[in-house]
């Protein structure tokens, strides 16, 4: 998976925009929600997090990282609680 990062468009509500990580600084980007549309992002370098959660791209936040691992609960060894 190619690693991804938040791009700022403008400082208006969701309109800060995912794309490719490995931006090299100068060309316009193109977001996942529509890659026909590019822009320069203000940002200078590529953000792994927003500052606020309501200026994320409600369409690219769908594309932001994968859903949590699930976690499991870990029961020590010689666990003298069972009551069997
Ligand atoms: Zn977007």
């Amino acid at each position: 998976m190619t690693a991804r990062a938040w791009f700022v468009r403008t400082v208006r509500t969701g309109d800060t925009h995912l794309a490719a990580a490995d931006w090299n600084g100068s060309d316009p980007i193109r977001p996942l929600c529509a890659p026909d549309v590019q822009y320069r992002p203000m940002n200078r370098r590529p953000m792994r997090v927003c500052f606020y959660d309501e200026q994320r791209c409600p369409l690219c936040l769908g594309h932001a990282a994968p859903s949590p691992p699930v976690l499991r609960a870990a029961v020590p060894a010689g666990n003298t609680d069972d009551p069997r």
